[in-house]
This record gives structure tokens, C-alpha cells and sequence, in this order.
């Protein structure tokens, strides 16, 4: 197409948004937005009155946060300010790299370096007029309780899921309950979206009411690992071959000297990887051993689809502006979408579990006998699929005095509370029905863990 009549379309169509959004503002709406909330329809939920008050509190008062200016998060930006949202904050800790410029589209080349809520934020207040993005470049860990409960509905687009966790947790601990039961007010919508290559999910999550991430932790694979009989005796994929000498030739080898752990963004050492996975395949005629597979291998990378996220980010922007405008039932509670092979879409109800360690509010039991060493619970804690913990860190209340029993995220006192790990919950002073509380990266809540003996 001509450049010049190219950009003359852009600006016609731009100029058509602003005369909109002013319309939406000015009169108070009879634009179609106003229409949509000033009648009911044979699907509007039970509970919704046509008034003009739904737009308004869409437009002045409802205040939505983002986690993630990625892939995710500027669908979700784009999606949230062009349905009307004003007053949205946006929290990422992350850079902009090359890489991103392909899907993360608010991202231009200069803006490489810079932070990807700032960028993200001055993009969207620049090109629509009227709403206010105000970012945040920080780690969601480093805002606190006042910060979240600030906000009506809270919508993730991340690629973690110890920071989903997190979150999760916060939202958790800012229900009120009274005298055992929930306090509705204190509920903050969670909607989290999630993708990975050609798959993805959207859920709606009520704090307190509906199944919360944790509930449904045996759904996210701890990650995608091969037999290891495969990977010893029987390859048949290049990955495979990877594998092997990622697993088993790495530690064996050393080639970057002892205890060295291999590092995935370390050019040499991955070239190193490269090459012996090289001999592997061909030594079993498998093709298809590259640099690139290579390095995506060892550092689990999983490649981003756009359009992937596109329908994602869709997909809870609407339930965002369900929940706000109460004019439809919410997604109850979790699609998953899948275009590997034609296009597949279920949606099911996920259900609470009832001892679910983040939102159950009854401390689990720990089963262990009085022999098991303290190495056996942090390995139960990490390992176990309902639990997936990262680094926990586990005190007791032992002869009357709070005591460490095992941290590691701090080095000194990792090693002077080492040895506690080979000896067993009886040495350590532990007793039957004993409380250990647990602390770990995956919530900002400590955890209350039951101590039982069996025999
Ligand atoms: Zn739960």
C-alpha cells in the first residue's frame, strides 16, 4: 500500500478512537459502550440493572492491576484501555530484550534496555486518550498489602509459577474473616492467564470461594522431564541426546571444573553442550541437534506464540469486563485453549481442594516417623506435587524458644543450620502433634504445618 496513504489511514482511524473515547466522556455516553449497560439482554446475568452508574465506575472509579508486561501483559494492557479501563497499574521487573520485539508489541527497537512497565505504560496513555497506566518496575514481592488491596480486580500474565503463587497467597491473606466466615468486601478477583507455545488457559479465581492456584498445583508439571532410561540406553529425539549430556556427561566431565552448574546464557559452556550432544545423536543416527535446540534444552525454553497470547489476554480482558460491569455470569472457572491440532477449547469447573495449603486455613499434617531425618521432610516439601516448594525454610518452637531448624536462602545461617538436616526429628527435640511453621519464595505467608508421628 502507498506509505503516505497508509499513514493517512492510521490517522483517520485513530482520530475516529479519540473522537469515541471523548463521547464515551463528554455526554456521558451515548456511544455504544453506554448502550451495552442501559439494557438487559437474554443473557445478562440475574442480577444486572440497566443503569448508566456500570460505565461509570467502569470508567472513573475501577481500578485494575496487571502483573506482567510481556507477551501477556501487552495484550492485556491493550485490551483492558481500548474496552474502556482508565485507571490501571501495571507491575513488571523485567528489561525489554530484542527477542521480545517479535510479540511484545508496545516495544519498539530503542526501547531495548528499558524498563517493560514504563515503556509499556507510556505507550498505551500516549495512544488513548483519557486512561492512565501508571507502572510499576519492581518485583511484585516488593509491594506490599497496602498496595494490592487498593485494587478492584487483579488480572496475571506471567510466565512464572512461583510468582502466580505469590500472588495467589497475597490475595489470600487479605481476606477478612469473621467469626469463620468470609468477609465478601475483602475478596479480590484473580484472573490469570497463562501460555505456552500453542496452549494456554484463562480461570476466574474468588479468593476464598473458588479454587485458588494452589488447589490445582498437580496441573502445572514441575517440568517436562524424560524417563531417564530414554535418556541413558534408548534416545530417539534430539532432545534426548541433550539430555544425556546435560544430565549425565555435565557432572560427570566437569569441564568447567568441579561443582561448576551449568549456565544456560554462558556461550562456551553451551557450545561445549552443543558439541557432545553432536556425538550423541550421531552415534544413534538422530538428526536435528542444533546450537539453538541446544540451548533452548538446557534453559527450558518454550518458544512464545502471539496469537496464542492474543486469545488469551481476550479471553480475561472479558472476564475483567464481566466481573466490573456485572453485566454477565464470569468464566466458572477455567478454559483451556490448545491450536497444536485444529483448535480445541474446554472449560471446566476446577474445585477447591480441601486441604489446600494456601487457601484451606487448617494446617496439613506432616506424617513422618520420629526415626525420619529432617532431610526427609524438606525433600517431602520441595518434592511433593500438591506443595512444590522451592526453598523452604523451617522453624519450631522447641523447649519453650522459636528455633531454626533449616533456611537456606542465607548463607551463614544455611551452614549453621546444616547439620540439623542428617539428624532426626526426634534428636532435634521434635514431639508428636508439634507445629513447624515454613517459609518459602512460594507464598508471603508462613505456612503451618502439622507434625504427626506414625510409627
Ligand atoms: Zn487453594
Amino acid at each position: 500500500m502507498n506509505l503516505l496513504l497508509f499513514s493517512l489511514f492510521r490517522e483517520k482511524k485513530r482520530r475516529r478512537v479519540v473522537e469515541l473515547t471523548e463521547k464515551m466522556v463528554v455526554d456521558g455516553g451515548n456511544g455504544h459502550t453506554c448502550d451495552f449497560f442501559e439494557r438487559s439482554g437474554p443473557f445478562t446475568h440475574p442480577d444486572f440493572e440497566p443503569s448508566t452508574e456500570s460505565l461509570q465506575f467502569m470508567l472513573e472509579t475501577c481500578k485494575i492491576l496487571v502483573i506482567g508486561a510481556g507477551g501477556l501483559g501487552c495484550e492485556l494492557l491493550k485490551d483492558l484501555a481500548l474496552s474502556g479501563f482508565r485507571n490501571i497499574h501495571v507491575v513488571d521487573m523485567d528489561t525489554i530484550d530484542v527477542s521480545n520485539l517479535n510479540r511484545q508489541f508496545l516495544f519498539r527497537p530503542k526501547d531495548v534496555g528499558r524498563s517493560k512497565a514504563e515503556v509499556a505504560a507510556d505507550f498505551i496513555n500516549s495512544r488513548i486518550p483519557g486512561c492512565c497506566v501508571v507502572p510499576h518496575y519492581t518485583k511484585i514481592q516488593d509491594l506490599d498489602e497496602t498496595f494490592y488491596r487498593q485494587f478492584h480486580i487483579i488480572v496475571c500474565g506471567l510466565d512464572s509459577v512461583v510468582a502466580r503463587r505469590w500472588m495467589n497467597g497475597m490475595l489470600l491473606s487479605l481476606l477478612v474473616y469473621e467469626d469463620g466466615v468470609l468477609d465478601p468486601g475483602s475478596i479480590i478477583p484473580l484472573i490469570d492467564g497463562g501460555t505456552e507455545g500453542f496452549k494456554g488457559n484463562a480461570r476466574v479465581i474468588l479468593p476464598g470461594m473458588t479454587a485458588c492456584i494452589d488447589c490445582t498445583l498437580e496441573l502445572y508439571p514441575p517440568q517436562i522431564n524424560f524417563p531417564m532410561c530414554t535418556i541413558a540406553s534408548m534416545p530417539r529425539l534430539p532432545e534426548h541426546c541433550i539430555e544425556y549430556v546435560r544430565m549425565l556427561l555435565w557432572p560427570k566431565e566437569t569441564p568447567f571444573g568441579d561443582g561448576v552448574a551449568l549456565d544456560g546464557d554462558d556461550p562456551e559452556q553451551i557450545q561445549w553442550v552443543y558439541q557432545r550432544s553432536l556425538e550423541r545423536a550421531a552415534e544413534f543416527n538422530i538428526t536435528g541437534v542444533t546450537y539453538r535446540l541446544t540451548q533452548g534444552v538446557v534453559k527450558r525454553i518454550i518458544p512464545a506464540v502471539a496469537s496464542t497470547n492474543a486469545v488469551i489476554a481476550a479471553a480475561c480482558a472479558t472476564e475483567v469486563f464481566k466481573i466490573a460491569s456485572s453485566a454477565y455470569i464470569p468464566l466458572n472457572n477455567y478454559m483451556v485453549f490448545n491450536d497444536v491440532d485444529g483448535l480445541y477449547t474446554y472449560t471446566f469447573e476446577a474445585e477447591r481442594k480441601e486441604n489446600c495449603s494456601a487457601c484451606s486455613q487448617v494446617p496439613l499434617d506432616l506424617r513422618f516417623a520420629p526415626s525420619s531425618k529432617l532431610q526427609e521432610v524438606l525433600d517431602y516439601l520441595t518434592e511433593s506435587a500438591s506443595l512444590q516448594m522451592k526453598s523452604p525454610a523451617i522453624t519450631a518452637t522447641v523447649e519453650g524458644k522459636n528455633k531454626t531448624l533449616y533456611l537456606q536462602s542465607v548463607a551463614s545461617i544455611e551452614q549453621r543450620t546444616r547439620p540439623n538436616l542428617s539428624k532426626t526429628l526426634k534428636e532435634l527435640g521434635l514431639t508428636d502433634g508439634q507445629e513447624l511453621a515454613v517459609a518459602d519464595v512460594t507464598t508471603p505467608q508462613t505456612m503451618l504445618f502439622r507434625l504427626c508421628f506414625t510409627s
